[in-house]
């Protein structure tokens, strides 16, 4: 069955792909975040080209060869671009099979916890402990993940004083019996990111994400050697080579490969291959409520060494304007900590008619 048509509807957040096959059957992807109308650019150029005329089914391999035919342009951008052809591959052949992927890839459909991911520092201690504890009250959540230090912050907080805050106030208002993590998001040099590792140990938060600038694997690895408490990092890597530095030089205790920025389903798998070697688990990133977190969802319920949870934002439309109204229903409902991973084929849901309506469309065809 081979590929005849890859279609694009986007704007420049976000960019759904559809896939057509031989005899009419469609499957349904999205290509990374952000600068989506860019990455758009870099399909229809650079790997729709390669991919049409291909089997819908067995595409392996068809990844493999694009980055072979354009491996002059490593990096994000052919990765970002390719997992839109990767997950509405997956989701075509689970329409084909009429098996939701986490059936395709080994697991099973049903429900999956997930940790309440809080996306914000412009907000004071005290307002953060309060939502949480509302989520915690409401939804059930029993993890949480906040935010210390500053986004590539070089050791300066977002305002002074913010990070010794707001691990003591958010930790005891959220109180015993849930996990707790934080992100660091590269904010840190090594000895400060020690020095709040050890206030982490000494506030019951078990989980510390990228307390370093992710590229220095070295920096990463010397905090993880001077803490007790889980690091964990990669969110940003998309070339294995990356992931075997981080594994080799053990640098972090989880790996947290996202789903989109490594190129799809397939190219996570390997990662996650990786990690089972080397006995890591998988917390992958999944950072909004576009496709990435509903392709994350199928991967933990089918991979062996799945992490303890989900990764599901909590943030709304006044931080992500532009997930709004993209899917019917509503997929990433939580009731007891948990969302549900559907037994509908392929990915098991359905992209707003209106907002595909919208949204900038182009077209690659097959020739002949
Ligand atoms: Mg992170």
């Amino acid at each position: 069955m081979r590929i005849t048509r890859l279609e694009t509807f986007g704007n420049a957040f976000v960019c759904f792909v559809r896939a057509t096959a031989e005899g009419g059957v469609t499957g349904w992807g999205q290509l990374s975040t952000y600068h989506a109308d860019l990455t758009a650019e870099v399909f229809h150029r650079q790997v729709a080209p390669h991919a049409l005329g291909t089997d819908a089914l067995d595409f392996e391999d068809t990844l493999r060869r694009i980055y072979e035919r354009e491996h002059k342009f490593p990096g994000s951008y052919l990765r970002r671009a390719m997992a839109g052809l990767d997950t509405a591959l997956w989701d075509l052949r689970g329409k084909v099979e009429g098996k939701p992927v986490v059936s395709l890839l080994g697991g099973s459909p049903g429900r999956l916890r997930a940790y309440a991911s809080s996306m914000k520092r412009d907000i004071t201690p005290e307002d953060e402990a309060a939502r949480l504890c509302r989520l915690r009250d409401e939804k059930g959540f029993t993890a949480f993940k906040w935010r210390v230090g500053a986004e590539c912050g070089r050791d300066v907080d977002e305002w002074p004083g913010r990070t010794e805050a707001v691990i003591p106030v958010v930790a005891k208002a959220l109180g015993e019996g849930v996990d707790k993590l934080v992100d660091g998001n590269s904010g840190f040099s090594p000895a400060r990111a020690i020095a709040v590792g050890r206030m982490l140990e000494d506030h019951g938060i078990g989980h510390f994400e990228e307390p370093c600038p992710y590229w220095e694997v070295d920096q990463t690895a010397e905090v993880r050697a001077a803490l007790s408490i889980d690091v964990a990092g990669g969110e940003q890597d998309c070339e294995f080579s990356s992931w075997r530095l981080m594994i080799e030089h053990g640098a972090v205790d989880i790996l947290q490969p996202d789903v989109m920025y490594m190129g799809g389903i397939h190219r996570t798998l390997e990662v996650c291959r990786m990690g089972a070697a080397a006995g890591l688990p998988i917390t992958p990133h999944a950072a909004n409520l576009s496709l990435v977190t509903m392709c994350t969802m199928h991967l933990l319920k089918a991979i062996p060494n799945a992490g303890k949870y989900l990764e599901l934002s909590i943030e709304g439309p006044d931080y992500y304007p532009w997930q709004e109204g993209l899917f019917r229903g509503a997929p990433y409902d939580v009731s007891d900590g948990c969302v549900t991973v559907p037994d509908a084929p392929g990915w098991g849901v359905e992209i707003n008619p209106d907002w595909l309506a919208r949204a900038s469309h182009r077209v690659s065809e097959g020739r002949g």
